[in-house]
């Protein structure tokens, strides 16, 4: 038997989820792909996409060559920008848009030697998160700097949300004021709204969402009730069980310590996978479509799991840690984390496309 551990990815949830984020936003929508499509596999989720998105959204150079070098001719936008003079050519020699945020990008342009109307540059402006791009008593003054520019064929004006996933802060609804004061007269496309914009900021709905963790169905307001599905479902499978006596412990560190006597199931899957080893005694677990909880610590390559009310559990029955009955946003929760972080920590599992 092989190790029956995978990350089965619904790629028509990929594409509705994407759907409904371009649907609310109106006007038009990149599909956030970076860091491997959120752990889901950024070619085969571009692969997918294409024939729906406007065009997709990457952090970093590199990511942007490989879905060129895997003849994904779409527009890619590299959120975090040319770090150096080499990535700036290959950027333009592949025709990929860049964000710019900061001054020493500026440089590189100045005294890059490109072709006429070569480069589509989404300037950032730090409208309160301080994090990257420009302050707003700058903007005006570098808009029209990089505006000089003679490579520079469009200009979009961009910004990022802090808390767009707190529908009651007034953080974002400050952002966006602060953005449109500083950018006011200037010609060009806007971009403000990532996946809790989308949601929850019908102000920030402009020309370009961004819509990252939403496309993949986790929800980061799920009291808002939205109609996403889950594309990832993380499974495995039960491959030994055993029953111990009430007051014995299981796992390292002893963790758990059975309360009565209790029928452990030993699950094909660990942290080396990506299952957070932060993940305390009383995370939900489905065993063959039946609810049930981690006990004992997570190891490396297997976790433990409480089957003494699921007696018809057994060697082979099937395991999902997450997915459509198991709320990713809950494990992250009781984890101390984020969908985020759980999605690309997935590593190891095969990955199996629906
Ligand atoms: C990652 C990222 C996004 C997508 O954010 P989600 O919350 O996943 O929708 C959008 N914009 C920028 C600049 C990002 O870095």
């Amino acid at each position: 038997m092989t190790r029956p551990s995978s990350a089965q990815i619904d790629l028509t949830a990929l594409r509705n989820n994407y759907q409904v984020a371009r649907r609310l936003h109106g006007g038009r929508a990149l599909a956030v792909v970076k860091a491997n499509a959120y752990g889901h596999g950024a070619i085969a989720c571009v692969q997918s996409l294409q024939s729906v998105a406007d065009g997709f959204a990457v952090a970093i150079p590199g990511e942007a060559f490989e879905l060129r070098a895997a003849a994904i001719h779409s527009p890619i936008l590299v959120m975090e920008g040319f770090f150096d003079a080499e990535d700036l050519r290959c950027i333009v020699e592949q025709n990929i848009w860049t964000v710019i945020h900061q001054n020493s990008q500026i440089d590189l342009l100045e005294a890059a030697d490109l072709p006429a109307n070569s480069l589509h540059v989404w300037l950032k402006v730090d409208s309160g998160m301080h994090r990257a791009g420009f302050s707003l008593d700058e903007i005006q003054a570098i808009y029209h700097r990089i505006k000089r520019c003679s490579a520079v064929a469009s200009l979009t004006l961009m910004t990022h949300f802090a808390r767009s996933d707190e529908p009651d802060s007034d953080a974002t609804a400050r952002q966006i004021a602060s953005f449109d004061r500083a950018t006011e007269g200037l010609a060009g496309d806007r971009s403000l709204a990532n996946s809790g914009g989308v949601l929850a900021w019908p102000a920030a709905r402009r020309d370009w969402a961004r819509a990252g963790i939403m496309i993949y169905g986790a929800d980061p307001i799920p009291e808002a009730g939205n109609d996403l599905k889950p594309v990832m479902t993380l499974k495995s499978q039960i491959f030994a069980v055993r029953n111990i006596a009430a007051g014995e412990p299981v796992g390292y560190g002893a963790k758990f310590i059975a309360s009565r006597p209790t029928r452990v199931g030993l699950v094909a899957i660990g942290y080396a996978d990506g299952y957070p080893r932060g993940a305390p005694n009383g995370t939900p677990v489905s065993v063959d479509g039946r609810l049930t909880q981690l006990i004992g610590r997570v190891s490396m390559d297997m976790l433990t799991v409480d089957l003494t009310d699921l007696p018809e559990a057994r060697i082979g029955s099937r395991v999902e840690l997450w997915g459509n009955q198991i709320d990713i946003n809950q494990v992250a929760q009781l984890a101390g984390t984020i969908s985020y972080e759980l999605l690309c920590n997935v590593k190891r599992v095969t990955k199996i496309y629906i």
